[in-house]
């Protein structure tokens, strides 16, 4: 009977991650036509400053398939970096979001920096700073209004390639925040080391901030870290008063979350962030 039991439980162990492989497969194959298809679209989500008035964007992609419906890029990122296809997401992403800047600044009527995120992919393809310095002149973007982000990993990845690329766009004017900051491990050790201007704490550091000591005390120590190097904080996944008031009382420069704002397609923006104009 054990044994009967464990063939099935073996069963459906193989079974999910057919199931699992057959879905990487499928998105993988919709993704090869995504961008002709005109299936990708990008929102804005807001960034507020510590007086709580909007101070910036960032820009998250969001894919709805014909074939398979809406798909998060929390799935379908790591599936288009997996295929190689991740540098023509990132690419439409670029050049769609030079393209709405005016428009943002228009709604915002202050100078707003509008975020773009990239893949560590991204960061070892030769031909993307020559890409972008194209866009730049052919948009007329003033650079200063526009930030990359990547993640700790993507730095990581390929140390020395992704110095290079990084150093070339904040040369071009732009710049750069680390994403997803503390979820890494050696995050203390190379800080020191890397051109960064601004540092996003991952919201796994956010949400209980105000409740647990020990969470207070990681996040007291990456706000001295940051004072010490000169970087900008930005804190994500900001989702209630009370934490943002903590933030706030520890010199947080930038917030984000669903307090403040969700992402939003350009044409809602201007009806949904009023309050914070
Ligand atoms: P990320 O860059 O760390 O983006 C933050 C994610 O947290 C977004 O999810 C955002 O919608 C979500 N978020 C914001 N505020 C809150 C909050 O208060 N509470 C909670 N629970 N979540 C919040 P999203 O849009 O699903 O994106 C997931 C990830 O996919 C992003 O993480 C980023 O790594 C990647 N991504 C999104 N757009 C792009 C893109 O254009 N290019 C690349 N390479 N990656 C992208
Ligand atoms: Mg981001
Ligand atoms: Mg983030
Ligand atoms: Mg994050």
């Amino acid at each position: 009977k054990a044994k009967e039991l464990g063939r099935g439980r073996y069963a459906f162990f193989i079974e999910s991650l057919l199931e699992q492989s057959i879905r990487k497969i499928k998105i993988a194959n919709a993704l090869a036509t995504a961008i002709e298809l005109e299936e990708l679209t990008i929102f804005y989500q807001a960034k507020v400053n510590n007086g709580e008035k909007i101070c910036g964007f960032e820009a998250l992609v969001r894919w709805n398939s014909k074939s398979e419906g809406m798909i998060s890029p929390a799935e379908f990122i790591p599936i288009a970096e997996q295929s190689g296809r991740v540098t023509a997401i990132s690419r439409w992403v670029i050049r769609q979001v030079f393209k709405d800047h005016v428009e943002i600044a228009r709604i915002t009527q202050r100078p707003t920096t509008v975020a773009i995120n990239l893949s560590a992919y991204d960061l070892k393809e030769p031909g993307l700073v020559l890409y972008i310095q194209e866009l730049l002149v052919a948009y007329d973007i003033n650079p200063a209004g526009i930030e990359f982000e990547v993640t700790e990993s993507a730095y990581l990845d390929n140390f020395k390639q992704a110095t290079e690329v990084l150093s070339a766009l904040r040369k071009l004017g732009f710049s750069i925040a680390l994403d997803d900051f503390g979820t890494g491990y050696s995050s203390l050790s190379y800080l020191a080391q890397i051109k960064v201007d601004t540092i996003k704490i991952d919201r796994a550091f956010v949400w209980n901030i105000d409740q647990s000591l020990h969470d207070t005390k990681i996040i007291e120590t990456i706000f001295d870290l940051a004072k010490a190097l000169h970087l900008d904080i930005c804190a994500e996944g900001v989702e209630t008063p009370a934490q943002a008031d903590f933030l706030i009382s520890r010199g947080c420069h930038q917030l984000q979350g669903y307090y403040y704002a969700k992402p939003l397609p350009l044409e809602a923006l201007e009806s949904k962030i009023t309050a914070f104009i």
